[in-house]
């Protein structure tokens, strides 16, 4: 049986998975874990893509289920595109880790498209807003790449998960 202690577990354990391209944050952080349930005994963890075209939501999801059934649970990972996320469920913590770390976080939700387009990336050193976008992208395929004309130093912008 699963108890409430035991679900409760399984919750942290899936919360404590990082993303494989931007490690220092968690599920969690990225607000992509929706919930965490038993059903008939088997752990069903609900998680919403950031993006689908993301190469990396697939393996959160892998890494989720394995850190539940190394723990010992039966468990599931359950896609859930209803509702899409939105970078504002990017918890205040999570943002916090990308400006540390020196990536500038993704424009607030609701922006449009034609604001998109001429959107003013700040620099995440020296808070610029002279900046330019060098490359769509970065390190990889979520980020794109910038360069501050103030500071000169390049820097990664988090464009989608
Ligand atoms: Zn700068």
């Amino acid at each position: 049986m699963v108890t409430d202690i035991n679900l409760a577990k399984a919750r942290r354990i899936a919360a404590e998975v990082a993303d494989p391209e931007l490690p220092f944050l968690t599920v969690e952080d990225l607000g992509i874990l929706r919930e965490v349930s038993v059903e008939d005994d088997v752990i069903i963890a609900r998680l919403t893509p950031t993006y689908s075209g993301c190469p990396a939501v697939s393996v959160i999801e892998k890494d989720v289920l394995n850190a539940l059934t190394q723990a010992g649970f039966n468990a599931r990972v359950v896609r859930s595109d209803m509702p899409p996320w939105t970078t504002s469920w990017i918890t205040p913590e999570g943002i916090a880790k990308l400006q540390s770390n020196g990536i500038s976080p993704p424009e607030p939700a609701g922006m449009s498209d034609a604001l998109f387009a001429t959107r003013v990336v700040a620099c995440p050193r020296c808070q610029s807003e002279d900046t330019e976008k060098v490359s769509e992208f970065g390190s990889t395929p979520c980020k794109a790449q910038y360069r501050c004309n103030t500071c000169k130093e390049p820097f990664d912008h988090f464009k989608c998960h």
